[in-house]
């Protein structure tokens, strides 16, 4: 039984989705969990939903509002112990039609956003000589994908970071990870077409879609005691869709 009593975690784009579900499995596991995503609404829902945890909202690709909102939190309770970079976006064409701004927006809330949110949780870890920094990757990242160059360059750009700060902050006892899912039910692949999911659900080995629990489970392993001596990996949680 994993126990993270007294631990505080930071989940980002928490208000919907593997996010969510996320936050929702640190907090069964006794962490106190604070909630990231920019629409305060369905943030807040999100929160009531973990006995009123703390929200904050803020845009995690915007520099300014990540320090802000980290120091509050970071005042609040007076330290972050786990860190899950989950939020991400699609902006889905082939590279001819692709505007840059479409190009920008993915490369600046999936990846760049990460730069920033780590930054501002490295020194209270190193202080504590502990840390998680769970980074949410995909599959596409590892294969990459027709339509998505965008999303699967982030997606890689997201496997380097987190093997370099890995690296770079082993010696003070943080680990840095990535979880990279498949085809995981959610709004984000609800948009595809049928034919797309039914294209992708053929090459999954267990033969279904994962659910956003699937995903979260693997996120709780690594924040846990269990994965001391894991960093710097890029955990596949796809049922067999890659190997
Ligand atoms: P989702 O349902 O679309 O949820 C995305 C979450 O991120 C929302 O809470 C959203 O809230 C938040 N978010 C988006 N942009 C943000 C920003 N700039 N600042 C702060 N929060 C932001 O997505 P999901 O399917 O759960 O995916 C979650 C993560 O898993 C993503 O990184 C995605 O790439 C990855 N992933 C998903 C799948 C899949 O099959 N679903 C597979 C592989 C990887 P707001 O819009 O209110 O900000």
């Amino acid at each position: 039984m994993i126990d993270l009593t007294g631990k505080v975690a930071v989940v980002t784009g928490a208000s919907r989705g593997i996010g969510r579900a996320i936050a929702a499995k640190l907090h069964s596991a006794g962490a106190e969990v604070v909630l990231v995503a920019r629409n305060p609404q369905r943030l807040n829902e999100a929160a009531e939903e973990l006995g009123n945890a703390m929200a904050v909202p803020m845009d995690v690709s915007a520099a300014d509002e990540v320090q802000t909102g980290f120091k509050n939190i970071i005042r609040e309770k007076g330290k972050i112990d786990i860190l899950v970079n989950n939020a991400g976006i699609t902006r889905d064409n082939l590279l001819l039609r692709l505007k840059e701004e479409d190009i920008q927006q993915v490369l600046d809330i999936n990846l760049k956003s990460m730069f920033f949110t780590s930054k501002n949780v490295l020194k209270p870890m190193m202080k504590q000589r502990w840390g998680r920094i769970i980074n949410i990757t995909s599959v596409i990242g590892l294969t990459g994908n027709s339509g998505q160059s965008n999303y699967a360059a982030s997606k890689a750009g997201i496997m380097g970071f987190t093997k370099s700060l890995a690296k770079e902050i082993g010696s003070r006892n943080i680990t840095v990870n990535a979880v990279a899912p498949g085809f995981i039910e959610t709004d984000m692949t609800a948009e595809l077409s049928e034919d797309v999911q039914k294209e992708m659900a053929a090459s999954i080995a267990l033969g279904r879609f994962g659910s956003t629990e699937d995903v979260a489970n693997a996120v709780l392993f690594l924040a846990s005691d269990l994965a001391d001596y894991i960093t710097g990996e890029v955990m596949n949680v796809t049922g067999g869709m890659y190997m």
